[in-house]
């Protein structure tokens, strides 16, 4: 078979990059619909094929004839640290540092506000990605008025010219949720800590997507969701990373009975759990947090690096099929063109992007909008293939007609 070439129709090299796909077989552990170009799995990902049986199981023996003795004999008191230590490899962090629970809002107040404590007092300021998804601003604000710090908003590339010995907590989204911009985080992170600081990720947008590397990047504190990329399902609960090093001064702002050395003790005094444990709050919401367990078996065997290389190979061909099939000037790609700053998503500038997409949607490719004028595609190499993004694009062409 020959190398499929750019000069070959999109519609044929589709069918020969699905034919070459090591990953293609992974879409078999999805129940998607028929018919449909699912392209907004950085929002909500897919129904993993497992997901239903398991949660059948949890609801219907483990609660309703185990009862409370659940607890212990269905392992659910351990969970949060066990599918912690199950998606740790996904965001390159060794066991005991991943512990899943509440909502990325509320990990990410638990992680700046213990950022602010890590950095100790005489440091000022916390810089914060000026281009964030609202809810990590809206918290930043909050912590930062609760630890005596003030909000810089910060442009990434602009962060290392901003540190200085003032800066006490640095948090930074992976990947640009509007405009799919991967973030250097290797070296963001190095600069953050060499001024002194403590560097706080969120990774809602690049875990499942594309190696994290947190240990080896010496990553001091990230959170995440997991209803995106994780495919987790509906507000299942995300996660909070706390480096090894930083684990027995961490110093939670919500010391919840849970995160207690000894949770039965029931004591007045609180004492933090060893370890990540004392990341945890009250008490875990078990429905979802086991429906995320059994949906993260849809990894087993999946290099993250794999899944990088056709999310890569996956935007190119998006793209160059929105340059074959949309008329001249009518899009404009947000999304940056090199390899090192992309995330695993496509955003086209449009005008009427709103009803572009309604449009689109209407014809069965369910991307999403975000205001003003982008149309996002999310790619996510576990269930979409090269003929998905064909038909994408041929559409996105017809309704510019
Ligand atoms: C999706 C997303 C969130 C979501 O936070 P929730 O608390 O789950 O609503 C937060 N931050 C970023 C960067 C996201 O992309």
């Amino acid at each position: 078979m020959s190398e499929p070439t750019a000069t070959t129709d999109p519609a044929a090299r589709a069918a020969a990059l699905d034919g070459a796909d090591a990953l293609g077989h992974l879409r078999e552990r999805f129940v998607l619909p028929e018919g449909v170009v699912y392209l907004d799995g950085n929002s909500l990902g897919a129904l993993p094929a497992g997901v239903a049986a398991a949660a059948s199981d949890v609801v219907t023996r483990q609660w309703g004839e185990l009862l409370i003795r659940s607890w212990d004999e269905s392992d659910w008191w351990s969970a949060p640290e066990r599918i912690g230590d199950k998606i740790a490899p996904l965001v390159g962090a060794a066991p005991g540092q991943v512990v899943v629970g509440d909502s990325t809002s509320v990990n990410l107040f638990k992680a700046l506000v213990g950022a602010a404590r890590l950095a100790g007092p005489g440091r000022t300021r916390m810089l914060v990605d000026a281009a964030t998804f609202p809810t990590d601003g809206y918290i930043a604000q909050s912590a930062a008025r609760m630890t005596g710090l003030t909000v810089v908003p910060t442009d990434p590339a602009d962060v290392p010219g901003a540190l200085g010995a003032d800066t006490a907590v640095v948090l930074l989204n992976h990947v640009d949720y509007r405009t799919g911009r991967l973030h250097d985080l290797p070296g963001l992170t190095a600069a953050v800590r060499a001024a002194g600081a403590v560097a706080v990720w969120d990774l809602c947008h690049s875990a499942g997507a594309l190696p994290v590397g947190l240990d080896a990047h010496a990553v001091d504190l990230a959170v995440g969701c997991t209803y995106k990329y994780l495919n987790g399902g509906p507000g299942s609960p995300a996660y909070l990373y706390i480096a090894q090093r930083h684990q027995a001064a961490f110093d939670s702002p919500l010391p919840g009975w849970n995160g207690h050395t000894d949770p039965f003790a029931m004591t007045p005094a609180y004492l933090p759990a060893e370890g990540v444990a004392r990341g945890r709050v009250g008490t875990p919401d078990i429905l979802s947090m086991l429906a995320l367990e059994a949906a993260l078996d849809a990894w087993d065997g999946v290099p993250v690096e794999a899944v990088r290389a056709k999310s890569l190979a996956l935007t190119d061909f998006f793209l160059e099929c929105v340059a074959a099939y949309v008329p001249p000037g009518r899009v404009e790609a947000v999304t940056p063109a090199e390899h090192a700053h992309r995330g695993s998503q496509v955003s086209l500038r449009t005008e009427n992007a709103r009803e572009v997409m309604r449009e689109l949607i209407a014809r069965g490719v369910v991307g999403d909008f975000r205001a003003p004028d982008v149309l996002r595609f999310g790619f996510t190499p576990l269930y979409v293939g090269f003929a998905d993004a064909e038909r994408a694009a041929r559409t996105l062409g017809r309704i510019f007609g």
